[in-house]
């Protein structure tokens, strides 16, 4: 980075101590992940100059040969990667991936039936705040007080009594495995366009260790920097009937010209994802997390639904009277870095919380394994029994920061 250094020492501090940041603590929010050196690298390509408005083979620019190349590749490799018909890797987030699949099959004032945001959905299933609620009228359907799963007798219900154009499955913040068959048969019973948001379990589904949502879907729409570890971009898999609506909708209805060095990035995260390393990488999250949630388990922490199929835990603090808030604040001072989260039943504000939403894939990236999640678990243990304990905050924060530094980000 001599040039940023020399061009803009503002920024290049900024990521150097970003750089820094990531290196020293302990980072377990779910959502996040490291890339591969070549994944960084192809961000950074000249690709970030071309303007290439359209698909390969049709595009409203000259000059696209190499972009239609990098593109291909991204788009075959996405397809054998989970077993789709038609792959579109233009969208810039998974937000605009959902947008797109929304407007290929609704127009405002439609019914959309997804997971109430408390109960661990996303915003883009149809919260007020978002263009998803604003737009369509927004049925919700929810997980079980007793269990924290999903009732899928209570979906069929709700689906049967709001008539949805579209059912909208997959989570931000749910532990166990979703049963995409069973959506896409209540789908199928109420006459719904099924849609699956794979974006936190992409790449556990890649990996060969959660079912596959594509036999059961009509549209599956993912991000990739999650558990699938690429760079930050959106993806839409469909059905081949469903091919030419969906790439309409990304460009030109809600995007102009896609983000090249992005589609590059994405071609080589696709890449790795197909190598059977990364099955092995899938298998080390889910145990990490099962690890984690043990370990907590057994020091008296509530998780809901008692546990993980997944990537992910989800600390329940009703009981308790440490807020989600406080409780990401010590953690993050005593170098664990993880978010507050809604949980069922929440009586709290979505900016206070009862919950804390925790996640193994960023460290199992890193090289960690169970010893270390039972070490890091009761780390966080002690935390939330004394989140007020400076001494024990400083300690621990120490001991992550060893211990995070003994996992260097990537091999020298
Ligand atoms: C993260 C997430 C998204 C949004 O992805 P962005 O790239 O942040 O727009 C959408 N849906 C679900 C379920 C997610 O978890």
């Amino acid at each position: 980075m001599q040039h940023l250094r020399r061009a803009d020492e503002k920024v290049f501090r900024a990521v150097e101590d970003e750089t820094g940041r990531q290196l020293g603590q302990l980072e377990m929010i779910a959502s996040e992940n490291f890339v591969s050196p070549a994944v960084r690298e192809a961000l950074g390509t000249v690709f970030t100059h071309k303007y290439a408005e359209g698909l390969p083979g049709r595009r409203y620019y000259g000059g696209c040969e190499f972009a239609d190349q990098v593109e291909e590749l991204a788009r075959s490799r996405a397809t054998r990667l989970f077993g789709a018909d038609h792959a579109n890797v233009q969208p810039h987030s998974g937000a605009q991936a959902n947008m797109a699949a929304y407007f290929a099959f609704l127009e405002p004032g439609d019914t959309i039936l997804g997971m109430n945001l408390s109960h661990g959905g996303h915003l883009t299933h149809g919260s007020p705040v978002n263009f998803s609620g604003r737009l369509f009228r927004v049925e919700a359907y929810g997980v079980r007080e007793e269990d924290g799963r999903i009732d899928y007798d209570s979906v069929l219900e709700v689906a049967r009594r709001c008539r949805p154009r579209l059912i909208m499955s997959g989570a931000s913040a749910y532990p166990r495995a979703l049963d995409f068959e069973a959506f896409g048969r209540i789908a199928a019973e109420v006459d719904a366009v099924h849609v699956v948001d794979l974006a936190h379990i992409a790449g556990l589904v890649a990996g060969g260790h959660h079912p596959s949502p594509v036999p059961h879907a009509d549209v599956v729409t993912t991000t990739t920097h999650k558990t699938l570890r690429g760079p930050r971009g959106g993806l839409v898999l469909c059905r081949g009937e469903h091919a030419r609506v969906i790439d309409r909708m990304v460009f030109p209805f809600i995007q102009g010209g896609p983000l090249m060095h992005v589609i590059a990035s994405k071609a080589v995260a696709l890449g790795e994802a197909l190598a059977p390393a990364f099955g092995d990488y899938g298998a080390r999250v889910i145990e990490n997390a099962r690890v984690l949630a043990r370990t907590l388990r057994h020091r008296g922490v509530r998780l809901v639904s008692g546990g993980t199929d997944t990537h992910l835990i989800l600390v329940d603090l009703r009981e308790r009277e440490l807020t989600g808030k406080d409780a990401e604040h010590a953690l993050e001072r005593a170098g664990i870095t993880v978010n507050k989260n809604t949980v069922p039943g929440e009586r709290r504000s979505p900016f206070v919380t009862s919950g804390l939403r925790i996640g193994t894939p960023a460290l199992t990236t890193r090289g960690m394994g169970t010893e270390e999640m039972a070490t890091i678990g009761g780390w966080i243990a002690d935390i939330l029994e004394q989140p007020g304990n400076e001494d024990r905050i400083a300690r621990i924060r120490g001991r992550a920061n060893e211990l995070s530094s003994a996992y260097p980000l990537y091999a020298p």
